[in-house]
C-alpha cells in the first residue's frame, strides 16, 4: 500500500498526520510527504524529519503550474491521499487541498482532510469523522520529526509549540479510548 500526504508547508505532515505516518509505514505501507520546496532551510528539515516517520520527502517547485505538480506527482500510483482541508482558512493549504482533489479523483482513491495545523489561526476545523490511533513509539517519532523543523521550533515557540501539538494527540486519544490518535475528515467516492 502506498499513500501521499500533501502539506503546504514542510512540517505540515508532521504537525497534522506525524503519528499516522509512523504508524501505516511501521505496517509496511509506503508514504511519500509532499510539499512545495520552500528552500533549503525547510527542505533539509523536512528532509531529516519524514524518515524519523519512516516516510520519503519530496518537494515540488513552489512556482510549477498546478498540471505540471499534478504530473509529477502522477509518477506513483497511491492506495489514499491525505491533504489539508479545502475549508482551511489559510490560502496555501487549500490550493494543496485542490491538489489532493486532482489527484483522488484521477487515482480513484480515497481522500482524507488533515486536521488544522497548530498554530492554525482563523481556521474552519474539518468536520472530524475519522480518528487514527497511536501508541509511545508513533508519538515518539512525531515528536523527534517535529524538532528536526528547527526554523519552525523557534519561530512558534519550542516546547510549547511542540506540547500542544501532542496535546492535542492525547485529547483525540482519550476521546476515543487510545493513548493517542489524530483527527480526520474522512472522504468516501471521490469521483
Ligand atoms: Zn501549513
Amino acid at each position: 500500500m502506498r499513500a501521499l500526504f500533501l502539506g503546504a508547508h514542510p512540517d505540515d505532515v508532521e504537525v497534522c498526520a506525524g503519528g499516522t505516518v509512523a504508524k501505516l509505514t511501521s505496517r509496511e505501507w509506503e508514504i511519500f510527504i509532499a510539499t512545495p520546496n520552500l528552500g533549503t532551510d525547510r527542505t533539509s528539515e523536512a528532509r531529516a524529519a519524514a524518515p524519523m516517520l519512516g516516510a520519503l520527502y519530496w518537494p515540488w517547485h513552489p512556482d510549477a503550474p498546478q498540471r505540471a505538480v499534478i504530473v509529477f506527482l502522477e509518477q506513483y500510483k497511491y492506495d489514499l491521499i491525505v491533504t489539508p482541508s479545502p475549508q482551511d482558512s489559510h490560502q496555501e493549504h487549500r490550493e494543496v487541498a485542490e491538489l489532493g482533489y486532482a489527484l483522488a479523483r484521477k487515482n480513484n482513491v480515497e481522500l482524507w482532510h488533515m486536521n488544522t495545523g497548530i498554530p492554525g489561526g482563523l481556521a474552519i476545523s474539518p468536520n472530524l469523522n475519522h480518528f487514527m490511533t497511536f501508541g509511545v513509539p508513533e508519538s515518539q517519532a512525531k515528536s523527534d520529526a517535529l524538532q528536526a523543523h528547527g526554523s519552525q521550533w523557534d519561530k512558534y515557540g519550542g516546547w510549547k509549540w511542540h506540547n500542544t501539538i501532542m496535546a492535542r494527540d492525547e485529547h483525540y486519544g482519550g476521546l476515543v479510548g487510545a493513548l493517542f490518535a489524530e483527527g480526520y475528515e474522512r472522504i468516501f467516492s471521490v469521483g
